[in-house]
């Protein structure tokens, strides 16, 4: 943290070419990061890092200079350094900062510091012995813990002065089935914007008895149909496939360089109008909530889709002033001092629906049920996808039956916005340990209820995947 008197004598440095707006970032970072595997601790690290960014703004020319250190000198350079762009030249002015404060409030209510690292080591112990215990086919188990505490600080010319003090807790787990030559790996965990409360409000020796039984039941899978049918999607994690086919769309910079297909979009119908989508960055413990994000704009609930009618997109502070809107929505994110903010999600979802998920499954006479992903990739410009499930069955006679390996549904994010028919009332977000990856890493949560994509292309293990 730096003191109000300097952070005014930086930003008056930084203005002095003629700049029309300064901002200094601030970001105090510390983690405790421990790793599981073979039964045995392998990865014990405790990180630390701080540093400031000066941006300065030359109308919609933007530059940036950072420092790791924090003392007068390191900071009155970085403003020199971003202000060297300027050709004008402007008066010495007096910078009025006022704090805001906000009224989202996240608090770590377990401090991290109230189990010791090797308590916490410890329980990864125990995930390992759950896992292995529950079957002799558990060939390979891993678990990790992650804390980390993001103080962020910042200040700019137009008076504003914020921090946000973030902190993180997340478990992860993972395991290996094998049984003659199939080998079967799942991979799941959770966390959230909160203290270690999180291992008081989620069982972590149930989720890797969970995931071992998981993995050992699709040892028995047999390969996934490939064609066109109804595939209906799992609430929760499922809705990492609105994120990346349909949500980076939304991100203000993709809109104002045209690459977007939802540019120019805004009041014309671009879904099914069962769906509703929003991205809130100010719900309590979760993952991509901010109490003012990295521009110094307040987090908020923004409405991207309403019926099916597209009502607004994300910004930032950059692409809000290159459009003259009077502020941003609250999307401007960076992963570090050492990162510009650039529009990004926060935790983003399908709203709820009518449909009970059952009735959504019982609806389909034979198509898959995609119940977890692995990762996917999409073209974020034009929205095709493709997505590994790594658990999902068939569905027969509105059943769930067999279980199926290397289901592959692939598609384009737009048009399937506009099949989803039916949305069920069974709203989740994930479990809380979603990175988003565009440049710079960010947490975000994703979400949704149970859907149905009337007919979807499903490729199967046999099938090449393929048309990305
Ligand atoms: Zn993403």
């Amino acid at each position: 943290m730096i003191a109000k008197e300097l952070a005014q004598k930086v930003l008056a440095e930084a203005l002095r070419t003629g700049a029309d707006l300064a901002e200094i970032y601030v970001e105090d970072v510390v983690s405790l990061q421990l790793g599981l595997e073979d039964s045995k601790i392998e990865q014990a690290v405790r990180g630390a890092d701080r540093g400031a960014g000066v941006r300065v703004f030359f109308g919609n020319l933007v530059t940036y200079a950072y420092t790791d250190t924090l003392d007068e000198t390191s900071l009155m350079n970085a403003a020199r350094a971003a202000a060297a762009a300027g050709s004008g030249s402007s008066q010495t002015r007096v910078i009025d900062l006022t704090e805001r404060k906000s009224p989202l409030k996240y608090p770590v209510e377990i401090a991290f510091e109230t189990m010791s690292i090797q308590e916490k080591a410890n329980l990864l112990g125990k995930m390992d012995e759950t896992a292995r215990a529950y079957h002799p086919a558990i060939v390979q188990v891993n678990a990790s813990y992650l804390e980390l505490r993001r103080h962020m600080w910042l200040f700019n010319s137009a008076g504003v002065q914020v921090e946000d003090d973030r902190s993180y807790t997340e478990m992860r787990g993972g395991v290996i089935a094998r049984r003659n030559g199939t080998l079967q790996s799942v991979r799941e965990g959770f966390g959230g914007r909160m203290g270690l409360e999180l291992l008081s409000r989620n069982d972590a020796l149930g989720k890797m008895h969970e995931i071992a039984e998981t993995a050992v039941k699709m040892l028995d899978a047999r390969p996934c149909p490939a064609g066109e049918m109804p595939v209906v999607m799992c609430n929760g994690w499922g809705g990492v496939l609105f994120h990346e086919a349909c949500g980076h769309q939304m991100e203000a910079d993709f809109i104002t360089k045209g690459s977007s297909a939802y540019t120019g979009k805004v009041g014309q119908q671009i879904a099914n109008p069962i769906i509703t989508a929003i991205d809130d960055g100010t719900i309590a413990g979760r993952r991509g909530s901010l109490a003012f994000d990295d521009d110094g704009t307040p987090a908020q609930r923004t409405v991207l889709i309403e019926k099916g009618i597209l009502k607004e997109y994300m910004w930032d502070l950059v692409e809000a002033r290159r459009v003259g809107r009077e502020s941003s929505t609250g999307n401007g994110r960076r992963e570090s001092y050492r990162h510009m903010p650039m529009p990004r999600m926060t935790n983003t979802f399908i709203d709820r629906g009518e449909h009970d998920p059952q009735e959504i499954i019982e609806s389909v006479k034979r198509g898959v049920y995609i119940q977890s992903m692995a990762g996917g990739q999409a073209d974020i410009a034009k929205g095709d996808y493709v997505f590994n499930a790594t658990v999902a069955y068939l569905i027969e006679d509105g059943k769930l039956t067999t279980p199926l390996r290397g289901a592959t549904i692939f598609g384009n994010g737009p048009k399937t916005l506009m099949q989803i028919d039916m949305v069920g009332n069974d709203l989740a977000l994930d479990p809380g340990m979603g990175t988003c990856g565009k440049g710079q890493a960010a947490r975000v949560s994703v979400g949704q209820p149970t859907l149905r994509i009337p007919a979807a292309t499903v490729g199967g293990t046999d099938e090449p995947v393929s048309g990305m």
